[in-house]
């Protein structure tokens, strides 16, 4: 194994083990995440929801099924890039986080972020965009006035860019939105292509 995926593996058991909040009373499964650790762009959504739990992988289930369609659309595979979430355990009824979850769940996100050291963060949704604009100082604006544009960030392994992106469960119930996504994720494509 190489050195990068012993440390993407090391946080991964330290993610199964975790007992820090009380998501771990009711998780089935903790779902750290999934990918190419040599990813160049990293997905990032909210959280584990029923199916992710049930089978401990990340976006599996309905909004998954819209992620798979939006990548293949633009020749993209999971095993390209990287999936993430901010929590690693589901909140029960898919509530959102508590900022004490997020809190607590932040170093295995980071950890994770910083081993793979993705040239791309695209957050999907409101909760995990507020999450990087908080932990990187940008303005804080919502999803529906950012998406699909790049923004510089310094991060801890260097200048990267984050691509806001919806979170595809929102165009489950807003059909419209499938378009909007999948422009912005053959807009994302263009990017990987470049850098
Ligand atoms: N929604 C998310 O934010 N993450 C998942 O893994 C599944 C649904």
């Amino acid at each position: 194994m190489s050195d990068k995926q012993n440390q993407i593996q090391q946080i991964v058991s330290e993610i199964n083990h975790c007992e820090r909040c009380e998501l771990s009373l009711s998780r089935l499964n903790t779902v750290p995440g999934e990918g190419s650790i040599d990813a160049r762009v990293v997905l990032v959504g909210e959280a584990p929801g029923k199916k992710e739990d049930e089978l401990g992988r990340p976006f599996v289930g309905r909004a998954g099924a819209l992620l798979d369609s939006l990548l293949d659309g633009v020749g993209l595979e999971r095993s390209e890039i990287y999936i993430l979430n901010i929590l690693k355990c589901r909140p029960p009824k898919n509530r959102r986080p508590k900022k004490t979850e997020i809190t607590s769940c932040e170093n295995y996100l980071m950890g994770q972020l910083i081993v793979l050291k993705p040239r791309v963060i695209a957050p999907m949704g409101n909760s995990s965009l507020s999450y990087f604009q908080r932990k990187y100082g940008l303005e804080k604006v919502v999803i529906g006035d950012i998406h699909g544009r790049s923004f510089d960030i310094k991060t801890e392994w260097g200048p990267i860019l984050m691509f806001p992106l919806y979170h595809p469960a929102a165009a489950i119930y807003n059909h419209q939105l499938i378009e909007v996504l999948r422009a912005d994720m053959e807009h994302l494509s263009n990017i990987m292509n470049r850098i």
